[in-house]
């Protein structure tokens, strides 16, 4: 089966492979060389410094990484603004919520850009210090949020700026430095090529001085996860296969050339579904200049019923995504993420338009503009 939703991923065999290591206790010296080369190799994914900043693991999917950044780096007074402009950014406040964080959301339409007149408002009224919480890559839609203006609006406030890049890291550009991140919150299972189970926080080293104490969390306390493998240990028991599997990910994520290359290479594999799903009149549900290159929406035509096209896909073994939410019925999701080749995506195409030239033949299900014709 070939997975084209936005995680887990398909996995390469050395991926696969590594699953299956050895038995492994998380208190013996070699735990301590994996965990410690694993967390060097995320913060080398964008060659950051090891004196400024500091990657935390994780046992958990990507929502527990976005959950430990929010709870544990928000200062016990300060408020948190959310921004809003699909299921993730609103997922963020419902977290804050549950934490009992100060938190005011700055709503968007999901098919919105981010409001920055709106996120300036609302950091105007904001009580210091200031956190601003953010979607990098929106996976409702596919959009890229534009996070070097964020940046500058959180600049102009002294707001921190906490990033959720669980479908970005590793597939779009990320510049911590120039854009003002202060933390990013990812996972192994999305650009990265892991299996599920790990995940991770990006931070700048500094950031846990003013963390909350007592903490608004147990297992997702950032800063006991901090004194654990900063001293190379861990706080509870990991998912050591997944940390194999993310240690063999990141190592074939280099072979290849990084994350520039893992970009252009989605970018290629994207454009390819784009164009051959407008030969099946299918088209981007946004301006393509706009989205990642890691996934795209597409918008179903009148008479194109979702749940056809998946079945019809699954049972030529593929997997594609439904819209979330309010877009359930108006969009689906392809995600090239993963160890997809071209030719998988040639046969994506053929069985897309095998599907779509099957209905037009069925008659009963032809599009609407179609039938009024007859
Ligand atoms: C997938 C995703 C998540 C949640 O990740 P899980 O691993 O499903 O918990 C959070 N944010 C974004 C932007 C995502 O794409």
């Amino acid at each position: 089966m070939i997975l084209l939703n936005p995680g887990p991923v398909t996995l390469s065999e050395r991926v696969r492979t590594a699953l299956a290591g050895p038995d492994l206790c998380h208190r013996e010296p070699e735990y301590a060389e994996l965990q410690t080369r694993v967390r060097a190799g995320l913060s080398a994914v964008y060659a950051l410094d090891a004196t400024e900043w500091t990657s935390l693991l994780l046992t958990g999917s990507g929502t527990a990484a976005v959950e430990a950044m929010l709870a544990s780096l928000v200062p016990a007074d300060g408020r948190l603004v959310t921004v809003e402009n699909g299921v993730y950014g609103e997922r963020m406040t419902r977290m804050a919520r549950a934490h009992g964080i100060d938190v005011v959301a700055v709503p968007h339409a999901w098919d919105a850009a981010i409001d920055l007149d709106a996120l300036d408002t609302a950091l105007a009224g904001a009580p210091r210090p200031a956190s601003v919480a953010v979607v990098h890559h929106e996976t409702t839609t596919g959009r890229r949020n534009d996070l070097a203006a964020v940046g500058a609006v959180c600049r102009r406030h002294g707001a921190r700026l906490l990033v959720d890049a669980v479908s970005s890291f590793a597939g779009e550009p990320l510049e911590f430095e120039a854009w003002g991140v202060h933390a990013c919150a990812a996972t192994a299972n999305k650009c990265l090529h892991g299996a599920p189970g790990m995940a991770f926080v990006i931070l700048r080293r500094g950031l846990l001085a003013d963390a909350p104490t007592p903490g608004r969390t147990l297992y997702l306390d950032l800063a006991g996860h901090a004194r654990a493998q900063e001293t190379e240990s861990t706080a509870f028991t990991p998912a050591v296969p997944a940390l194999y599997a993310l240690d063999a990910a990141l190592a074939e994520l280099s072979e290849q050339g990084g994350w520039p290359a893992r970009h252009a290479r989605y970018a290629a594999l994207a454009e390819r579904v784009r164009v051959g799903l407008a030969r099946a009149g299918i088209r981007p549900y946004l301006d393509p200049g706009v989205c990642s290159v890691v996934l795209r929406s597409y918008a179903l035509q009148s008479g194109q019923d979702y749940a056809r096209l998946h079945d019809g896909l699954k049972a030529r073994g593929f997997i594609v995504y439904a819209g979330q939410g309010e877009l359930a019925d108006t969009l689906f999701r392809v995600s090239t993420m993963g160890a997809i080749t071209d030719a998988d995506v040639t046969a994506l195409i053929d069985a897309v338009h095998d599907i779509a030239g099957a209905r037009a033949d069925g008659g009963s299900a032809a599009p609407a503009s179609d039938r009024g014709a007859t």
